[in-house]
């Protein structure tokens, strides 16, 4: 481990001084302040969009969330979850508010393609725009970018902000939770590699904050539906498939097998880690069906592996070294399989 690693980044070019002042700056000024992520909203982007907004409010300014579709229920928990504006429930809402926004935070995402329909309304906005990100190759369609792929989560980057801003004195309970789900679901529960001495530090200052820790894993990992835990048991004994030689695992559950195990959002959570676990699986791959005709996919890795190479080269995605999604239109799922297990030869070679 590099000895730099274990020291505090904030100085760096990645939150310098003069640009993060100018989006406070921004921001105070503003009428409207909104905060948008990326469509499938997981922990780090709830969490980082409701500690954001969390934030601004304990020192007396209004936002609002706007995120593209719904999220798994074990975050409705979180303060204010219940007046997220959703895109695809609530679409002139939500549109308006992009749209007329003085300021515009975009969190961890980095492209507004990844926010799915409403791409063209953040890129059309007129507001001022701040990306505050931690994924690869980010996309310049913001006034300020904010981005750190080394990071762990965005949630970890919010509190470097608020540091940087100086208002660390004003961190709220209510901040800190929602901070600390995302670091904790993006890092696998304080585990990956992303995970350093700085991570720690700020998650002490959390829990001094007040942060119920085993609480909050409790509402996430804690409190599975028991269709959650019948159609996860069916993916493991049912639908799992290795290939021992490649080093891959796969699972892969159709739109009808879904529906009977009467799945909800968040549900399929987990289980391309499960594959991943397994001795000698290097790369794991979790495929769901859509009603829309397309494949949704997930892929983990271990160690200098790159599936987002892989993902980027063959299903249209992209993220993280080890933590990629990507996408084949008009697929089944049953096609998909059949594609990914033709690139095997080519991409993990025996
Ligand atoms: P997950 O498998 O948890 O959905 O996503 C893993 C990582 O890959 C996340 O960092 C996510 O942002 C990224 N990712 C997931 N789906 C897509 C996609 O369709 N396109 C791109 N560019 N990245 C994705
Ligand atoms: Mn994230």
């Amino acid at each position: 481990m590099s000895k730099d690693k274990k020291m505090s980044r904030w100085g760096s070019e990645v939150l310098s001084v003069p640009v993060v002042s100018e989006c406070w700056e921004r921001t105070v000024q503003a009428e409207s302040i909104v905060i948008v992520a990326h469509r499938s909203p997981d922990g780090d982007a709830v969490g980082s969009s409701l500690a954001l907004h969390q934030h601004l409010k304990a020192v007396g300014l209004q936002s609002r969330v706007v995120l593209p579709d719904g999220f798994p229920s074990f975050f409705n928990w979180m303060p204010d979850a219940e007046h997220i504006v959703l895109h695809d429930e609530q679409e002139a809402e939500a549109n308006d508010l992009i749209a007329n926004a003085d300021v515009l935070w975009c969190l961890d995402f980095n492209g507004p393609k990844r926010t799915g329909q409403m791409e063209e309304v953040i890129r059309s906005s007129h507001a001022f725009k701040i990306v505050v990100d931690h994924h690869l190759e980010p996309e310049t369609f913001a006034d300020v970018l904010l981005s750190d792929p080394v990071c762990g989560s965005t949630c970890e980057l919010i509190y470097g902000l608020i540091e940087t801003w100086g208002q660390l004195e004003s961190l709220s309970v209510d901040t800190a939770q929602c901070m600390y789900t995302g670091m904790m679901t993006d890092t696998g529960s304080f585990r990956f590699n992303s995970v350093t001495g700085n991570t720690h530090r700020i998650l002490g200052h959390l829990l001094d904050c007040g942060v119920n820790q085993s609480w909050i894993h409790e509402q996430v990992f804690g409190s599975n539906r028991i269709a959650k835990i019948k159609l996860q048991g069916f993916a493991m004994s049912e639908k799992l498939m290795v290939w021992p030689e490649h080093r891959t695992a796969l699972i892969a559950l159709t739109q009808d097998e879904m529906k009977r195990f009467d799945c909800q959002s968040g549900d399929t959570e987990g289980l391309v880690n499960q594959a991943l676990a397994l001795e000698g699986v290097e790369v794991a791959v979790f495929m769901k069906g859509s009603e829309e005709g397309h494949v949704k996919m997930s892929f983990r890795s271990k160690g200098d592996y790159s599936v987002r190479d892989l993902v980027a080269a063959h299903f249209n995605g992209g993220g993280h070294r080890n933590a990629a999604g990507g996408i084949m239109q008009n697929s089944s799922v049953a096609d998909a399989v059949d594609y990914f297990e033709s690139l095997l030869k080519e991409w993990m070679p025996v």
